[in-house]
């Protein structure tokens, strides 16, 4: 039967999350999922032979965050630190120097001192004209962009002042066997008072009080008195006609304004796995004229700017990241030329020639998540007015339809995890309480 009290549509983490704990009350539910897999933006793939596994989408417990946590230790999924040393690469020179934001006080005075918001860009242009903040804008606009994925034309100054002041104990972790085992874990809850389909693109949403119904493309409809919309932004955000987009009946005209002011950004993700972890050899050593050891994180200039090893374990697999604007603009481009792209920059960085570095590169995965029909972004940003947005975005329609992700999450971790599963669960939780009261 195609008819639950409960529909969730989106089967990442802040969908299983709504769904086991609906489930565990004894609710029936039943989750659509337009991918052939649960997930979402959590993409764990294991070599069939090595058993390793590699994180193609989110990869880190970025802090100790409680929801994740809590939740890992109550699946006995054991974590590592992930904590590890950032060493900067500019114009030919290494560093480790940790304040890589010139004149980071003279910025932060000036936010502290902002009683109107405005976005980050605009206030650079304003307030940091001169060529003597050409490096510390650029290095705003590579944070903005490479670390929160956002573009720093509507970037919120407000959000990036709360975000930059936040208590950051800076501790990282990463989930042994990878993050889909957390998944995994809330999919056998759930499991146990109701159903998870694959392959089940949502299409269209009819709405009335206290009933609603989903279409997929292929025409099936189900049906239940309640919905939880678990789909990225990005998707809320696509117009119709495109693949995984979803068209209201009656359109939600307040809900679509609020999607299409909210911020979602752009990211790749580069895999690349090599003979050996060679930024750790002598011959590196020797040829950059510096030991490399210790390095987690890598940041630079180059096309591709950022880069990650698997620190502390001595894995071979180098992880490439661009974000924002820089990542939106190589939507169309080819896998084998962000690719190319990846192997330029490394070998700029580390003077080696493009071709010995294909060489020894065993194999590789390029991850474009804009492109991805199911996803079409990466994760959320602040904007401006994205407060009274969320606000809009969080009040349920007619007590029937109810939307969850990591983008309706009010507290620091934005865009994480953690924020998707605390979204989740507050929805699940404000569900429960519409039915008892
Ligand atoms: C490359 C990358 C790296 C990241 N790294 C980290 C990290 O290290 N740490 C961290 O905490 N966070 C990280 N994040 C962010 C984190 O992955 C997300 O915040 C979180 O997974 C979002 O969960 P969600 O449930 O809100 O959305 P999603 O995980 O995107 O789930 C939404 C689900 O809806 C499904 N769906 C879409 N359209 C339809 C439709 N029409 N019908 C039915 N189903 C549909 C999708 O297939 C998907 O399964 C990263 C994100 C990306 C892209």
């Amino acid at each position: 039967m195609n008819t639950a009290d409960i529909l969730i549509v989106g089967a990442g983490a802040a969908g299983l999350m709504a769904a086991r704990e609906l489930a565990n009350a004894g609710k029936k539910v039943i989750v659509l999922e337009a991918d052939n897999r649960i997930g979402g933006r959590i993409y764990t793939q294991h070599d069939a032979v090595t058993g390793k596994h590699i994180e193609l989408g989110a990869e880190f417990v970025h802090g100790d965050l409680p929801v994740t946590l809590g939740l890992l230790n109550e699946a006995g999924i054991p974590y590592r630190s992930a904590s590890a040393s950032m060493v900067q690469y500019n114009e030919g020179v290494f560093s480790e120097d940790e304040s890589f934001i010139e004149h980071w006080d003279l910025l932060i005075d000036k936010l502290n001192s902002l009683q109107q918001d405005t976005s980050i860009e605009e206030l650079m242009l304003k307030e940091f004209p001169g060529d003597e903040y050409n490096r510390m804008r650029a290095s705003v606009r590579q944070f903005v962009s490479g670390y929160d994925t956002g573009d720093p034309q509507k970037a919120s100054c407000f959000a990036l002042r709360k975000e930059w002041q936040s208590d950051d104990d800076n501790a990282q972790h990463r989930v042994e066997g990878g993050y889909v085992s957390l998944m995994d874990f809330l999919a056998r809850e759930c499991r146990a008072g109701g159903k998870i389909l694959l392959n089940t693109i949502v299409k269209d949403i009819y709405l009335e009080p206290g009933k609603v119904s989903a279409i997929t493309v292929g025409g099936t409809a189900f049906h239940a008195q309640r919905m939880i919309l678990a789909v990225p932004l990005g998707v809320l955000k696509a117009g119709n006609g495109q693949t995984g987009a979803i068209t209201f009946y009656p359109p939600l005209k307040a809900h679509a304004e609020a999607i299409q002011q909210m911020g979602f950004g752009a990211v790749i993700k580069i895999l690349l796995e090599f003979d050996e972890p060679f930024w750790y050899s002598k011959q590196t050593e020797e040829r950059i004229g510096r030991s490399l050891d210790q390095m987690g994180y890598l940041l630079s200039g180059e096309e591709i700017p950022t880069w990650w090893t698997q620190f502390p374990e001595q894995s071979s697999v180098f992880t490439g990241w661009i974000g924002g604007p820089d990542a939106e603009a190589k939507k169309e481009m080819t896998d084998e030329n962000i690719l190319m792209q990846g192997l330029q920059s490394l070998a700029n960085i580390f003077r080696l020639g493009v071709e010995e570095l294909q060489q020894r590169l065993k194999t590789w995965k390029v991850v474009n998540w804009t492109a991805k029909p199911f996803t079409q972004g990466s994760y959320a940003y602040d904007t401006i007015n994205a407060s009274a947005c969320r606000r809009t975005l969080n009040t349920p329609v007619d007590g029937t339809l109810f939307f969850a992700g990591e983008y309706l999450y009010e507290g620091t971790a934005m865009g994480t995890i953690e924020a998707a599963l605390t979204s989740g669960r507050d929805v699940a939780e404000v569900i429960q309480d519409t039915i008892s009261g």
